[in-house]
């Protein structure tokens, strides 16, 4: 039996990919940050460890032996990474780190193959000068989110040239009713239901002109299986190449709830605007489907209809 280990294992991701790897019959053992928020997974063992406790990962990277590491944890918005840029570095970096040299003893140890994969983000290409962007785009980050993200990347590189199978996935925004409502779709898309239904009025909201690739967050966690699987370890763009405005966002979902001339109910307010925040992103995932077999299964549309629907009968 095939056993994984997901870190982050109660967010978006982590919940998604759990379920995708039980369903196949794997054993999944996932890590939890003490106190932090999130979904249970029947049929998960949960361990609970911060990812800055070396000792205590180390210890839990021995004591479940994983095939299969994602490293989906991490302080993962941008929003809050400008607020908490020092621990966003102590997680989303060196706890990386961690993670890889812990596989690769594990590696060494035991003489098995394991695979790792890493969650990075569009980020580290900070404002492209490029688009869309794929695997050989500089790396240059703009905020403290994109920095931790490009050095967790390159670690992934460095282990893999010493003989780790190591992947690391640059995911574009990948979006669903599970996305934290701090996120804009699911800001947007839990407001429009709330407007719709009469319980609330208005929708605050910061750059409306910032575009963005958005993708179904289960197509995306998929992806991280076909890297772990694949006999080759490699980096990977997984993206739409498709984007769209949060102003196109919000007409659309304001559509979907039944709610004509969005604009009467959306302000602008300058405490959503960000010090830098890239015009446009938006990734070519040619890589993915020819080397992987990978496609986004959900386009913007859908995606949109599908929070909203999820959001309407929420409320
Ligand atoms: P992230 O930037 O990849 O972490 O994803 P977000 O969903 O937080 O932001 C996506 C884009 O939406 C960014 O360009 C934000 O500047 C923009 N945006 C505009 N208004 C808002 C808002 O009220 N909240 C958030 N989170 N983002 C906003």
């Amino acid at each position: 039996m095939t056993t994984a280990f997901i870190t982050g294992v109660g967010g978006q991701d982590g919940s998604y990919l759990a379920e995708e790897l039980l369903a196949a019959g794997y054993e999944v053992h996932g890590l939890s940050a003490p106190g932090a928020p999130g979904r249970p997974t029947t049929g998960v063992v949960v361990h609970t460890a911060d990812l800055r406790d070396a000792a205590a990962v180390d210890a839990l990277l021995d004591e479940i032996a994983a095939d299969q590491i994602y490293n989906l944890a991490g302080v993962s918005s941008v929003a809050l990474s400008w607020e908490q840029p020092v621990l966003t570095a102590e997680v989303n970096a060196v706890g990386a780190l961690g993670l890889l040299e812990g596989a690769r003893r594990l590696a060494d140890r035991t003489g098995k193959r394991v695979a790792f994969v890493q969650a990075a983000s569009a980020e580290v290409f900070g404002e492209p000068a490029t688009s869309p962007q794929d695997e050989r785009t500089p790396i240059r980050p703009v905020n403290p989110y994109g920095i931790s993200k490009a050095f967790a990347h390159q670690a992934a590189a460095v282990y893999r040239g010493r003989g780790l199978h190591a992947c690391s996935l640059i995911l574009y925004n990948h979006e669903s009713p599970r996305r934290p409502p701090d996120f804009v779709t699911r800001k947007i898309t839990s407001t429009a239901a709330a407007i719709a239904q009469g319980l609330a009025t208005e929708l605050a909201l910061g750059n409306l002109d910032a575009r963005r690739d958005w993708g179904w967050a289960p197509d995306y966690v998929h992806a991280m299986r076909l890297a772990a699987e694949h006999p080759v370890a490699g980096d990977y763009v997984i993206a739409t190449g498709a984007s769209h405005s949060v102003r196109d966002f919000v007409a659309a979902a304001f559509a979907r709830a039944g709610l004509a001339d969005w604009e009467r109910y959306v302000r602008v307010d300058p405490a959503f605007l960000r010090p830098v925040d890239a015009t446009e992103l938006r990734g070519d995932a040619s890589k993915a489907r020819d080397v992987l077999g990978w496609t986004p299964t959900v386009a913007f549309d859908e995606l949109v209809a599908r929070m909203v629907e999820a959001d309407l009968e929420a409320a």
